[in-house]
């Protein structure tokens, strides 16, 4: 195998332009074209991961099959090339100066001074090329958090321009992302942010090969070439992303654009090679054309915050697609539900989800929306908190244990239906310490999550401190709510249901990492089959 490439993804201009949906574009394409490719993502925070970052801060943490947590840019990788990312896809500042700096104790530099250059960037360099070292991939595409000119990007920029220099000419290509605004006052669109941007870059000694212009209205060639000239790169470099309606649009958008293509033929790729997107192109069709529509709520504290849920977005929009639906999500921050609007706020929705959290705030909402579900026959789809706060409502209603709580929110409450998992106990670290990543899980066969995976043993990704109290499991399996999932090794109930009710499922792990296009969850599948033929009956 030849030696792998690298293709380096950068910002400019503002943030969001949506570089993730760019290197996954451009990735899925490759792929499509037989080539293996992997995506990196290079955060310039000082976290070590985004696992201790609230979802307000950069959207949703997502997590890997090994149990990295993650940006959530991952999650999009994943969803559009239906491949697994692991702990070597996401590296922040934070991870760079801890390992330089661990090395600095052990005595690795013994009377060196320890410098941005070269030590941080000999480390970013290494964080790069180690997953293209087994070379498993052809290309490893590395996305560079942050904009152009940002101090905190400065090291990522230098590491890239000294790579370019010595992987040689030929093996690596720097693609830039910028905006070219409209003005409506003008009547026109701007190029000089995108030449201030590519100033910035080339100060820094990087000349991009190509540009991506995100753009409200189609560049005309006269932009084109305003751009390619001030910015010294071929007019067939300067790609147009406008705005679509769907992110998924955006492979399809960059294929007609050629970005494919340049990119290959720059890497001294052949540019003829059969492509297969059709998967691709009907699921985009059956997206943008579904044959009805329902409504799912969607209770959670962060709901100011779409990108907080965006795995479960995504994996509604999979869903969707499979039944031929569109999902409309609801969301609902759960610290307005209560028992006197509760019938108001989900009157309408034909599906009720209860998201993962963490704390106290929101949790009694949550209670209080899951009870409205199970006594009105609501399909009902708890994850991790979700499914913990479905198990404290049915102890507090059902079993009529009036204290029923879980020791996250009451360390001392008198019935503890979830606890603190053995393991957890004398943790005091919060990075990283979390039961993560994928656990196996036993199906019982008569259930409805055997019937959605038919299969009976799964192997699914967590995040949770906390478990249920298998203390608790003959009463409430005596009084209907039954334990439909567990871990082989420790018996931990991984999902519990409700037999009697429509469909009712709590899962302790989270299935909305897992699902991608070519792969929608079959637990959302199910569930969103399962809101269909309730909206049916009303
Ligand atoms: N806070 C709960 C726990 O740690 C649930 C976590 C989650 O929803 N991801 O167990």
């Amino acid at each position: 195998m030849q030696q792998t490439k690298y293709i380096f993804v950068t910002g400019g201009v503002t943030s969001s332009l949506g570089k993730g949906i760019i290197s996954a574009s451009l990735a899925k394409l490759l792929q499509a074209r037989g080539y293996s490719v992997t995506i990196q993502k290079l955060d310039p925070y000082l976290n070590v991961d985004p696992g201790t970052l609230t979802p307000y801060e950069h959207g949703e943490c997502y997590v890997t099959e090994d149990g990295a947590e993650t940006d959530l840019d991952l999650g999009h990788y994943e969803r559009f090339l239906n491949t697994y990312t692991t702990q070597a896809n996401n590296v922040t500042t934070g991870k760079i100066y801890q390992s330089v700096i661990n090395r600095e104790r052990r005595g690795d530099f013994l009377g060196k001074t320890v410098q941005v250059i070269p030590h941080i960037t000999d480390e970013i360099k290494y964080r790069i090329k180690l997953l293209g070292s087994k070379k498993k991939f052809d290309m490893v595409i590395t996305e560079i958090g942050g904009t152009a000119g940002d101090i905190e990007s400065l090291p990522y920029i230098e590491a890239v321009r000294q790579l370019r220099y010595e992987l040689g000419a030929g093996n690596s290509l720097v693609i830039h992302l910028t905006l070219v605004p409209y003005l409506a006052a003008a009547g026109e669109l701007k190029t000089k942010p995108t030449q201030h941007s590519v100033k910035a870059l080339l100060e820094a000694g990087v000349q991009p090969d190509i540009l991506v212009l995100r753009t409200e209205k189609s560049l005309g060639d006269d932009i084109r070439n305003k751009v390619a000239r001030f910015c010294n790169v071929e007019q067939e470099s300067v790609i147009e992303s406008i705005d679509v309606s769907t992110i998924y649009e955006v492979p399809m958008l960059m294929q007609k654009e050629g970005l494919d293509k340049t990119v290959l033929r720059k890497l001294g790729y052949p540019t003829d090679t059969e492509i297969k997107m059709n998967d691709w192109v009907d699921f985009v069709n059956k997206l943008k054309n579904p044959e009805s529509e329902i409504n799912i709520a969607l209770i959670g504290k962060y709901t100011s915050l779409p990108d907080a849920y965006k795995s479960i977005s995504e994996a509604f929009i999979h869903a969707g697609v499979a039944n031929r639906i569109k999902v409309k999500l609801k969301m609902l921050n759960s610290e307005t539900v209560t028992s006197e609007n509760v019938s108001d706020l989900l009157g309408d929705a034909q599906g009720i989800l209860v998201a993962p959290g963490f704390g106290e705030r929101g949790v009694e909402g949550k209670v209080t929306a899951i009870k409205y579900a199970r006594e009105n026959d609501v399909p009902f789809f708890g994850i991790c908190l979700g499914m913990q706060c479905s198990v404290i409502e049915f102890a507090r209603n059902v079993l009529n244990l009036k204290e029923a709580n879980t020791t996250e929110i009451n360390v001392t409450t008198a019935e503890p239906v979830i606890d603190l998992m053995e393991g957890q106990k004398y943790v005091t670290d919060k990075g990283g310490t979390m039961r993560l990543g994928v656990y196996p899980c036993i199906l019982k066969k008569n259930s409805k999550s055997f019937d959605a995976y038919r299969v009976s043993e799964i192997s699914e990704r967590h995040r949770h401190r906390y478990e249920l109290n298998n203390r608790y499991l003959e009463n409430l399996k005596a009084n209907g709510m039954d334990a439909a999932g567990c871990n082989p090794d420790t018996n931990l109930v991984e999902i519990i249901e409700i037999p009697k009710h429509r469909w009712f499922v709590g899962v302790q792990f989270h299935p909305e990492y897992k699902s991608t296009v070519l792969n929608p969850h079959p637990l959302f599948v199910s569930f969103v089959k399962a809101a269909m033929d309730f909206s049916k009956t009303r």
